[in-house]
């Protein structure tokens, strides 16, 4: 009976032991990381889902969980970011700089010192979409209109005021704005209860998609005020709208505009050996994460590490550094 029960403690002793050292058969403490994206029509949600799919394939190896949360956009991003309420963001490489700098949003609060760089994604253009009804044909023809330019929170609001601005108008004035979320203007737009909305996305997007594919017919409205706009901003670059991806717009040839890119950012404080595993994770598996966008199409792993203005966490450098890209 004795010996019994000391081969049943053995046997359960060994049992846990080789549970521990076999990596992987008993996950290690798992640690949670959120990553704020934008609205569920917008290109930052289903780019949350595709780093969160690749930091999530390894979990056995990092015992990182990673979720994805639908939010206000950019500006929110880098506040929730700084208020430890997200680790990780997706933030137009305007705005990024914007924080860092303490401009804009952040003239009142200062520099965002902590705020921590990983890599860019894909491009974004700033997109105004109206109404044919509406005649909205260049942006000088807004004047009056009912014109979406973003939520408070959201990356396009400033582009919208800038393109506004160097158009020559005074954009509390001169049109009447509204400042909804870009997943609910494609509605008003087809409802008629705006004329045009503005929104700084990837492209396909399935808000523009939205925002085209209704009965009410809609047009990509070009931004020409650009070399005015480039000058005043550096962080901006010439960039286009494809219309082969929105074949039910009213445009025969892509629309031009400006834009930027979308970056992945964090803070300071999210530890070196978490933000290692999450660049790991996506340059690892790069051509799997390629193919899960079709606004990933232009990416390589050099240009990934461009437009960046906040200083690169060192956990990502430190990857950087391995793998020879820095
Ligand atoms: N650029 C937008 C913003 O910063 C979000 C675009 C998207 O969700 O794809 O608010």
């Amino acid at each position: 009976m004795k010996n019994r029960f000391i081969l049943g403690i053995t046997v359960w002793f060994g049992a846990i032991m080789l549970m521990v050292l076999i990596p992987g058969s008993i996950p290690a403490k798992t640690t949670f990381i959120a990553i704020g994206t934008g609205g569920i029509t917008g290109v930052y949600y289903p780019t949350g889902g595709a780093i969160a799919k690749m930091v999530n394939q390894k979990r056995e190896v990092y015992g990182i969980r990673c979720t994805v949360e639908s939010t206000g956009g950019s500006v929110f991003n880098v506040n929730a970011i700084m208020a430890d309420d997200l680790d990780f963001g997706i933030v137009q490489s305007d705005r990024q700089y914007q924080a860092i700098h303490g401009l804009a949003e952040w003239k009142d609060k200062g520099p965002q010192k902590d705020l921590r760089a990983v890599f860019s994604i894909h491009p974004e253009s700033v997109t105004l979409c109206a109404s044919v009804n509406s005649g909205i044909k260049t942006i000088a023809d807004l004047k009056g209109k009912r014109v979406n330019i973003g939520n408070p929170g959201s990356g396009q609001r400033q582009n919208a005021i800038d393109a506004l601005e160097a158009a020559g108008f005074d954009w509390k004035t001169d049109l009447k704005t509204e400042g909804v979320k870009a997943a609910e203007a494609p509605g008003l737009l087809q409802d008629g209860r705006i004329d045009a909305f503005f929104y700084t996305v990837g492209h396909p997007s399935g808000a523009i998609k939205e925002a085209t594919a209704g009965t009410t017919k809609v047009r990509f409205v070009q931004i020409t005020e650009i070399d005015n706009l480039l000058e005043k901003h550096p962080y901006y670059a010439e960039s286009f709208v494809p219309v082969k991806l929105y074949p039910a717009a009213m445009n025969d040839k892509d629309v031009p505009t400006f834009g930027v890119k979308a970056t992945f950012v964090t803070s300071a404080k999210v530890p070196d050996s978490i933000v290692y595993a999450v660049t790991k994770a996506v340059f690892d598996n790069f051509e799997k994460f390629k193919k899960l966008h079709p606004a990933y199409e232009v990416l390589t792993k050099e240009r990934m590490l461009e437009g960046l203005s906040a200083p690169i966490h060192p956990g990502a450098m430190k990857y950087y550094r391995e793998a020879g890209l820095k």
